[in-house]
């Protein structure tokens, strides 16, 4: 019988393994919230992008189950054909409104959405300058678009400045992108900076707030107060609904001619699959309780706090970070599985984030804290680490 070997795959996969660098899934058996049920045991979850602890709530299970008894399950079709309800517009008004934007166009996914952009927007010739750190979504949208690639160096606008001397914005469309609340460090973009030098220069300013909105600024409306920085100062400004929101999706927020541009223009927007309308259904209640319920902000606020305060005592650098993303940077990535592991031996889930995600020798325990944490979820957690420090985990300042 004649069997696919895939060549020199498996050997790669083996070399994976030997440098520490493979990665697995786990299977949870619960539904998201401050504890998950994995391998049989209940764990306190400080891994997640439910910043809010919507994903779980039983007012947006409601707004989806009766979405689904409305819309049915599958949207059909793609936007364009007749896969666009009255609920999927009527999100996008509402997300419109919240942004202090004309327009807002839903998308599949975070991914999909800074791919389709940037892609529609810029082509040969064009040039696109990013972050080092940005999201790997970002990334492959400027790749993928066929601009000249830049990179700035991370949140520093003197170099990005430096860079945008080289070329010609009257000739060339040049696009500056920036993740809003950076998404392995936790620290936001240095946006003023960002606006002025992109006013100085014709260039358009892309920030994509997947980590940001929800979470900071009034009513959580993001890393771009609407009230401070309009469409003229950031004209491409990019949500996710998957993180605080607790549903799925994204969405782009600009002027009309922006979201009219893409409708006729990109690919990922085109040729998928709109989401169900019951997710936009529970996205709309979702948007209600982010503006209504501040104390979820400023309880997390309290916990994020209280996490510096005690980790301030531990052997691990703690970075400049006021988001619920907390990483502590460990280095290698043995050492990081290392304390992983400890941590979940006591009942703490947090999973090691390694290379390519972040750069060489800064793996990293990235925590994050929801709304639903405790304070004493918090405490625990630290206990946790003093004893991995305790144990001689491999630590490394
Ligand atoms: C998670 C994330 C995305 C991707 O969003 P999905 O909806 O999960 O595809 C995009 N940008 C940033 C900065 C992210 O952290």
């Amino acid at each position: 019988m004649h069997t696919c070997g895939f060549g020199d795959l498996s050997s790669q996969l083996e070399a994976l393994r030997d440098i520490d660098m493979y990665r697995s899934r786990r299977q949870v058996a619960s539904r998201q919230g401050r504890e998950l049920t994995i391998d049989g045991r209940l764990l306190l979850n400080f891994c997640s992008n439910d910043y809010l602890g919507l994903a779980g709530d039983p007012r947006l299970a409601e707004a989806f189950k009766s979405g689904v008894d409305r819309w049915g399950t599958g949207a059909g079709a793609s936007h364009l054909i007749c896969g666009h309800t009255e609920a999927h517009h009527a999100l996008e008004e509402s997300l419109a409104a919240f942004t202090g934007r004309e327009r807002a166009l839903l998308y599949s996914s975070g991914y999909a959405a800074n791919v389709g952009v940037i892609n529609a927007l810029l082509t040969v010739g064009d040039q696109v300058f990013e972050d080092r750190l940005n999201h790997a979504s970002l990334l492959d949208g400027g790749w993928i678009s066929r601009a000249d690639f830049h990179w700035y160096r991370h949140n520093d606008t003197h170099d990005l400045a430096d860079r945008l001397t080289t070329v010609d914005g009257v000739r060339q469309r040049v696009l500056v992108v920036s993740d809003g609340t950076f998404s392995m460090d936790g620290d936001q973009c240095e946006l003023e900076g960002l606006v002025e030098l992109c006013a100085a220069q014709s260039s358009w300013l892309m920030v994509d707030d997947a980590h940001g909105m929800g979470v900071h600024g009034k009513d959580g409306t993001g890393t771009v107060d609407p009230a401070r920085f309009t469409s003229a100062d950031v004209p491409i400004l990019i949500g996710t609904l998957g993180k605080a929101f607790g549903t799925a999706g994204a969405f782009v927020a600009g002027d009309e001619v922006l979201i009219e541009t893409l409708i006729q223009r990109s690919r990922n927007y085109i040729y998928t699959t709109a989401i169900p309308a019951a997710i936009a259904c529970a996205t709309s209640r979702s948007l209600e309780i982010v503006k209504n319920e501040q104390w979820r902000r400023d309880h997390l606020k309290s916990l994020i706090r209280r996490f510096r305060n005690g980790a301030s005592h531990l052997p691990f650098e703690l970075m400049p970070s006021e988001s619920p993303i907390q990483p502590l940077v460990v280095g290698d990535p043995a050492s990081t599985l290392a304390v992983s592991r400890h941590l979940e031996a006591v009942g703490c889930l947090c999973t090691a984030i390694r290379p390519p995600t972040v750069p060489e020798g800064t793996s990293r325990l990235r925590i994050t804290f929801t709304a639903a944490h405790t304070e004493s979820d918090v405490d625990r957690l630290l206990e946790a680490l003093r004893g991995a420090v305790a144990h001689n985990v491999s630590v490394s300042k």
